[in-house]
């Protein structure tokens, strides 16, 4: 059952523009409905964002597979992720072959999505903190990715990129935002294309917004 209608779900993300092979396929593989809350499953596969408790949500399908394709993510590259969340876009990332790093503020919602990865044996290397700051242990990266709206592009997100990496970030005000894709070219030279008009939750830390 899940199937046929995860298979509905990713037809309609194709009909809207995505079209990398490899995401769609990542999408066809991984159990939405096993990242949402119990309460949420019977709408785990209608093409909508839903609430995963502490007041933030697991971001929509089709915004998921724009970001990844945007990402441009290759078997083996070494991506960051800000926002861990539920966890689905990590387990879409991992299912595509990358090795997933992955930052998490909310200490609560960080310990459930571990819980999550050790059960269903997605490997994904986490931590709590502020992911505004990167996690240089682990730098430089092929692809970073942001799932929460920052007023600004964090420098340290952009100085952890290998040169040829690519940032993708939704930045504008609290309400919407336009998702940047920035792409470094070289030690100081980036290049910034937008897609418009997202809305996702707040990016909260040093270097983005500074409360909810
Ligand atoms: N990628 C998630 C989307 C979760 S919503 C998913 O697939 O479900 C965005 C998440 O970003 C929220 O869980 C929020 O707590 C987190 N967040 C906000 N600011 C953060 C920061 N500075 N560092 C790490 N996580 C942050």
């Amino acid at each position: 059952m899940s199937e046929s209608e995860r298979n509905i779900l990713v037809n309609g993300i194709e009909d809207k523009g995505v079209t990398d092979s490899n995401v769609l396929s990542a999408l066809r593989k991984v159990e939405r409905e096993k990242f949402v809350p119990l309460m949420m499953r019977p709408t785990a596969y209608r093409d909508i964002a839903l609430p995963i408790g502490y007041g933030q949500t697991i971001s929509q399908p089709y915004t998921v597979a724009l970001m990844t394709q945007a990402l441009k993510v290759k078997k083996g590259d070494k991506v960051l992720e800000i926002g861990t969340g539920s966890g689905y876009q990590a387990a879409i990332l991992e299912k595509m072959g990358a090795k997933v790093y992955s930052i998490e503020r909310h200490n609560d919602l960080y310990r459930k999505t571990q819980k999550l990865f050790d059960k269903l044996g997605i490997r994904v290397s986490t931590k709590c903190g502020d992911g505004t700051i990167g996690w240089s242990e682990h730098a430089p990266y092929d692809g970073i990715i942001v799932t929460a709206g920052s007023p600004e592009i964090p420098e340290s997100l952009k100085k952890q990129l290998v040169n040829g990496g690519r940032l993708v970030i939704p930045v504008g005000g609290k309400q919407t935002q336009t998702l940047k894709v920035v792409t470094r070219e070289s030690e100081d030279e980036y290049e910034i294309e937008s897609i418009p008009e997202f809305a996702f939750v707040p990016l909260i830390g040093r270097e983005a917004w500074d409360k909810e």
